[in-house]
């Protein structure tokens, strides 16, 4: 049967609201995410049901040697058309920048603020390595859970933001600003980047003492203070370290991934990072260690609730072009 174009707008729209229905998000974030995602939908209905959408959510591990695994999951996951136009998609939201006297963007805070910030950290070349060399769980509806390797020889990454304005904006206002092509090199640079940072974390396990790092510049970020400063780390609170723990979040949906690994996640030698726990680590040894500890909740603000909420959404509605393009 043929799907009208406003059959599927229809269909991304209902699938989009049961999906921020079902997020575990306060309600004001999910009032809020609704008329985001209907702009986001009618923004991007043409562009991205004309690709097929190849993973959606899909976790993947990369081995990078015996003891050490990236894991992850590219959440818009990698779209294909034709043979050779494969790209993976990571959609943001982004807070709206505060306004200068001539009523532009802050120059704190601008699209070349943030192209500048996604395409220097580590997030984009984690997925290309994925891409590259990783191993993804795919699963649809209906069928059996797949492991897939991709291969791509030199990945492409896409990145957008949904900029939580009034009305809403998309960076980059130019899409060909928001395309990153990862050479050999770079992704080698990406892979030696996570090796060494395994290896720090493997030798302060041994040394079997904590904290790992104490306060100071790193505790304040983006005009925020980190939330272990007061309870924990400048009260000289440090919870001990015994199991090494994955530092995934329950609903994480990088935790499917780890029973195809083939390392044991207990062992304390084996080291398993996320580009998340990648990151805490470079900001904080001490962050990366009680993060990672089990029963450490997350970080909540209504702005993270607010990106989960249309994240969720943008999960559902490729999920429809997936389905769509594979009738
Ligand atoms: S965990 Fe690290 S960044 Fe956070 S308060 Fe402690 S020392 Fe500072």
């Amino acid at each position: 049967m043929t799907t009208t174009a406003a059959d599927l707008h229809a269909e991304c729209h209902n699938a989009a609201m049961k999906a921020i229905i079902a997020a575990p998000v306060s309600v004001t974030a999910k009032a809020l995410a609704g008329p985001y995602l209907e702009y986001w939908i009618s923004r991007f209905i043409a562009e991205d049901s004309a690709y097929v959408h190849v993973f959606v959510e899909s976790p993947f591990f990369v081995k990078l040697d015996e003891r050490t695994v990236v894991v992850g999951v590219v959440d818009n996951g990698v779209m294909r058309r034709g043979s050779s136009d494969i790209v993976g998609c990571e959609w943001k939201t982004c807070k709206a920048p505060k306004k200068n006297k001539g009523g532009g963007d802050s120059a704190y805070w601008n699209e070349q603020v943030w192209v500048d910030q996604i395409r220097e950290g580590a997030q984009l070349g984690t997925y290309a390595l994925a891409m590259r060399q990783g191993t993804f769980l795919v699963e649809m509806e209906g069928a059996e859970a797949e492991l897939i390797e991709m291969r791509v020889p030199e990945p492409y990454i896409r990145v957008r933001a949904l900029v939580k304005d009034l009305p809403p904006r998309i960076w980059p206002t130019n899409a060909e600003n928001g395309l990153f092509k990862f050479p050999l090199e770079m992704l080698n640079y990406v892979r030696n980047a996570y090796l060494v940072k395994a290896g720090m974390i493997r030798a302060m396990r041994r040394a079997k003492v904590v904290p790992w790092q104490l306060p100071g510049d790193h505790c304040h970020k983006f005009n925020s203070t980190c939330r272990f400063y007061e309870g924990m780390c400048t009260s000289h609170r440090h919870p001990p370290t015994d199991i090494p723990t994955i530092g995934l979040q329950p609903g994480d949906p990088a935790n499917k991934i780890i029973p195809y690994i083939g390392m044991d996640p207990r062992d304390p030698e084996v080291v398993i990072l996320s580009y998340s726990a990648y990151s805490a680590a470079s900001r904080c040894a001490e962050l990366h260690r009680i993060e990672a500890m089990e029963g450490v909740e997350g970080e909540q603000s209504d702005a993270l609730d607010i990106g989960a909420a249309v994240h969720a959404g943008i999960a559902a509605v490729n999920r429809v072009y997936q389905r769509v393009n594979f009738q």
